[in-house]
């Protein structure tokens, strides 16, 4: 009978895993191959000592353990582990078909404590392997942090005693994961220039402009219009904007995913979050148990990222209120008895409705049957001052009706997004012209709209002005044309707007 693993082979100058097989027939010796067998004996010493103190068996037999990669390995006690267990598995102790997916690493003490080899403590190994297809690495302290990322995210189990390694194989124990800390250097590159959603979206030249600036702030956003419209697609092609994510931002998801329970193998890749409209406003916002753990909700998990919200009015009246900070850029306060937690993330938030509660308002009267007041109710759910903290509203047409055209190539959208941003970073004079006040002010007295609305407006007047102006000068000067271009674009603060309210 034959038994496989893996474990840690340091050789010089790099490191790689050891392949381990250990054969046994009828008989009593033992011969070994790969290493020198003075090294094999020194092991096998170890190893029954630490049987007898563990209370395990010490199996009978003629073994013959082989050790690849041949006559190349530096430090061979890290082998300890891999070699007790591949003698267990004969024994019937742990199950043998188990091991060939498991590799595993530690100096075994003669009590059975697990450690590195004192020579390799302090020493990373040099270099990574190619990812290993394993069901678990058991790995003792000191080396977790470095090994954990040769496997799968999440499968790097703390085992600092042979008994842990085979309470876990028995399915008695748990482990706990090491949190993994990724190579940022072997992250997922995220290259989303031949953006499969973006480029197949039609789009009038408002709808692009809107887009970019909405992607450049950041800016909450909200599209409405009939079913069928693209709506959902166009939300989820905005995650194709951002920008990649910065090895610190990648730090600050994993954390959250971590809390989560999903493991997040290091990728450049914002988070794009999705939930469904039967989500609670504890999953929204996440929860702390009475122990004080948290639980991040879907707001946290689109940190650095995109949330979209797919048909809000259908979301519970609780969790559209409970977006009311997070859409204003501010923190939440999550509290359960004593303990609280404020939490802040920056995901850029994304909603799409339907205008009516049949979704074909913007088919015509012939096809949509909802009277004005169905559309005014069904409305009344994005409450006043909700639909005020998204600062940008954007409509959608059917397709054939409107003067939608392919939209413009990603990588040169993406590129005015950055110059957007960047420019808007490194120079903050902004002058507002008088007739750019006016329009304001017009705005203001027409709609009755707060400040917070007037706010939001000069936000995206000056993007629009960024965008316009940033290759031309030094101090951004916003003008009528963008404060007229914020002020349509803001339909939610026009009483009835579905009876296409113009600005007096
Ligand atoms: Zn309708």
């Amino acid at each position: 009978m034959l038994v496989t693993t893996l474990g840690y082979g340091a050789t010089v100058p790099n490191a790689r895993v050891a392949h381990v097989q250990l054969h046994r027939t009828r008989g009593a010796r033992f011969h070994v191959s790969g290493i020198p067998w003075t090294a094999g004996r020194s092991a096998l010493s170890r190893i029954y000592a630490a049987f007898e103190c563990c209370g395990l068996p010490r199996v009978a037999g003629a073994f013959t353990l082989h050790i690849r990669p041949t006559d190349q390995l530096k430090e061979l006690t890290a082998l300890d582990l891999p070699i007790a267990l591949a003698l267990l598995g004969h024994a019937g102790v742990v199950p043998a078909e188990a091991l060939p997916h498991l590799f595993s690493a530690g100096e075994m003490g003669l009590d059975g404590h697990l450690q590195p080899p004192a020579s390799k403590r302090d020493e990373p190994p040099r270099s990574t392997p190619a990812p290993l297809s394993v069901d678990a690495l058991l790995l003792p302290d000191g080396w977790s942090q470095i090994l954990a990322s040769w496997g799968p995210p999440g499968k790097a189990l703390r085992t600092n005693h042979l008994e842990q390694a085979v309470a876990h194989l028995q399915g008695r124990q748990v482990l706990p994961v090491i949190a993994q800390k990724q190579a940022w250097g072997h992250r997922e590159r995220w290259n989303p220039m031949d953006g499969q959603s973006w480029n197949s979206l039609r789009l009038t030249p408002l709808q692009v402009k809107a887009l970019t600036i909405a992607a450049a702030g950041q800016l909450p956003l909200l599209i409405i219009g009939s079913a069928g419209t693209g709506k959902s697609h166009m939300a989820r092609a905005l995650h194709e904007l951002l920008p990649p994510l910065t090895a610190h931002q990648f730090d600050e998801v994993e954390c959250i995913y971590r809390a989560k329970g999903i493991p997040l193998s290091a990728t450049e890749q914002p988070p794009l979050r999705a939930p469904h409209h039967q989500c609670t406003a504890a999953g929204l916002l996440g929860t702390i148990d009475p122990n004080g753990t948290w639980t991040p909700g879907e707001l946290s998990l689109a940190h650095r990222g995109l949330l979209c919200l797919d048909e809000l009015c259908e979301f519970s009246r609780d969790c559209i209120e409970a977006l009311r900070g997070p859409l204003e850029g501010k923190g939440f306060l999550l509290s359960r008895a004593r303990l609280s937690r404020i939490e802040s993330p920056s995901g850029w938030v994304v909603a799409t409705s339907n205008p009516c509660p049949c979704g074909r308002f913007n088919e015509g009267p012939r096809h949509c049957t909802c009277t004005a007041g169905h559309v005014q109710r069904y409305l009344k759910r994005l409450s006043g001052p909700i639909a005020e903290r998204f600062a940008l509203h954007v409509e959608t047409m059917n397709a054939g009706a409107s003067a939608a055209q392919p939209a413009p190539p990603l990588h040169a959208v993406r590129k005015q997004v950055a110059a957007t941003r960047k420019w808007l970073i490194a120079h903050s004079a902004v002058h507002t012209s008088p007739a750019a006040e006016a329009v304001f002010q017009q705005h203001a007295n027409a709609f009755s709209t707060s400040a917070r609305g007037i706010g939001h407006l000069k936000a995206v007047a000056r993007l629009h002005a960024a965008l316009e102006q940033n290759t031309r000068t030094n101090t951004l000067e916003i003008g009528e044309v963008d404060a007229a271009f914020a002020s349509q674009l803001r339909i939610f603060d026009r009483p009835r707007w579905w009876e296409k309210a113009e600005i007096p």
